[in-house]
């Protein structure tokens, strides 16, 4: 298990954490991963597996793992996957090994996963979970970012709209809930979040040899 040595150079030996963020496509959840994933070296991103054909400029391997169904299929039979859920039309999945690595190293890792996912997330591991659900300041604003994406045909657009309405009503599934209007303000509330999650007692779990250590005077 890693340790974290904060500023004054003391180290705290941790569990992991798994952060989740879900929001309705267009709510600007993708871009809040990637910043955060630049601004934190502690946490990495959960590449989820998916059947969903690859997007211009999606990197195999870094986006997702693309997979056809009867590979995703046999991930499931074999218990390989976290979690997994038929998202829009097609199948998506956590690769449960890398997530058991992280938590068990003191490495936190992130997760752009719908609220199905989270479900079960929470139904198998509560007390490693932090969910944050993010909203979209308003419905235009939401369909001018689906519109600037440019990649998805206007039709798979407008399904996106029409589903990001039911999406939105999961909101109190989750622990935190952040109103996406300023980028910046967003990607520091998540960083708080994390920030203080981490200092969460039950995940230090070398406190009990520090508090002893301290009591015999060392
Ligand atoms: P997209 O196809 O736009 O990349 O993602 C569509 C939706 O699938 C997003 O809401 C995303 O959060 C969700 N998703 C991506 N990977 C997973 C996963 O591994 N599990 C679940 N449950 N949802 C996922």
């Amino acid at each position: 298990m890693a340790s974290d040595t904060d500023k004054e150079g003391l180290e705290m030996t941790r569990r992991g954490l798994m952060l989740v963020l879900s929001s309705p496509s267009g709510a600007g959840k993708t871009s809040i991963s990637r910043e955060l994933l630049e601004r934190d070296d502690k946490i990495s991103l959960s590449i989820s597996a998916t059947t969903r054909p690859r997007r211009p400029g999606e990197v195999d391997g870094e986006d997702y793992k693309f997979v056809d169904k009867t590979t995703f299929d046999l991930m499931i039979n074999r218990q390989e996957l976290l979690e997994h859920a038929k998202v829009f039309d097609h199948y998506y999945g956590t690769p449960r090994a890398p997530v058991e690595q992280s938590l068990a190293g003191g490495r936190d890792v992130l997760f752009d996963i719908d609220w199905q996912g989270t479900q079960q997330l929470a139904e198998k591991a509560r007390g490693d979970l932090v969910s944050i659900f993010i909203l979209p300041p308003s419905t235009v604003e939401l369909d001018r970012r689906l519109h600037s994406r440019a990649q998805d045909s206007e039709a798979v657009i407008s399904e996106r709209m029409a589903r990001a309405a039911d999406e939105m009503t999961h909101w109190s599934e989750y622990d935190y809930v952040i109103v996406n209007v300023d980028f910046d303000k967003s990607v520091r509330k998540v960083q708080s979040i994390l920030e203080a999650e981490r200092l969460k007692r039950p995940r230090l779990v070398g406190l009990s040899d520090f508090v002893t250590r301290l009591r015999q005077g060392q």
